[in-house]
């Protein structure tokens, strides 16, 4: 992991998007805050923390304490979303709110004013190399438009899921600006040139 990481930064990524499964929000699990940990002690870069849990409010904590910069909790997660979001923000941690496909984008609105970031899933989540599904384009259009309207023209838009030079091209036209990239970064000949593509500035 710490190659693979460095493999990143040698290809100009901005941040470390670090995916948190507990087998119960999402079937799959992953890791938790003692990888999370290590991931700190190995690089400087911002640390975004998905968690993909059911129970964001007693998960944060760990996972602020553990050196995350952004945390992004699960609208759909059985927990006071509001409650998380601003305890996020009293942890020191910068607050995201993550929308699942099947979830009207619409229902992210009310929790704007508590959170920096909407991530906009545009697979399901749960499993790496999915094909993106390009009717969230019109959630992140939708999105971006209420924001510019409503006083929140600094929201950050983030898609996560499919992510490679062409869909990344169609989610920022639509409105996003942070790009989340797995195997379109990890399985590509040349990570530094994919990187490039999807900032726009090959
Ligand atoms: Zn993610």
């Amino acid at each position: 992991m710490a190659e693979e990481i460095r493999r990143c930064e040698d290809a100009g990524v901005d941040w470390i998007h670090f995916d948190v499964m507990d087998g119960h929000f999402v079937e799959q699990l992953t890791y938790g805050e003692p990888v999370l940990k290590r991931v700190r002690g190995i690089t400087d870069k911002p640390l975004d923390v998905h968690l993909m849990v059911d129970n964001p409010d007693r998960q944060a904590r760990f996972f602020a304490e553990a050196g995350a910069d952004i945390i992004d909790i699960h609208i759909e997660s059985p927990c006071d979303i509001g409650a998380c979001l601003k305890h996020i923000r009293e942890l020191g941690k910068s607050p995201a709110l993550a929308v699942k496909p099947n979830t009207p984008i619409e229902d992210a609105f009310a929790y704007l004013p508590l959170c920096d970031m909407v991530l906009v899933m545009t697979v399901e989540p749960g499993y790496g190399g999915q094909g993106f599904i390009a009717e969230m384009l019109e959630k992140v259009k939708k999105l971006r438009g209420y924001a510019d309207e409503n006083g929140f023209p600094s929201l950050d838009i983030q898609v996560d899921g499919g992510v490679n030079e062409k869909t990344g091209a169609d989610a920022k036209k639509a409105g996003a600006n942070v790009l989340v990239a797995g195997t379109g970064l990890f399985k590509a000949d040349d990570m530094k040139a994919v990187n490039a593509a999807l900032k726009g500035t090959l």
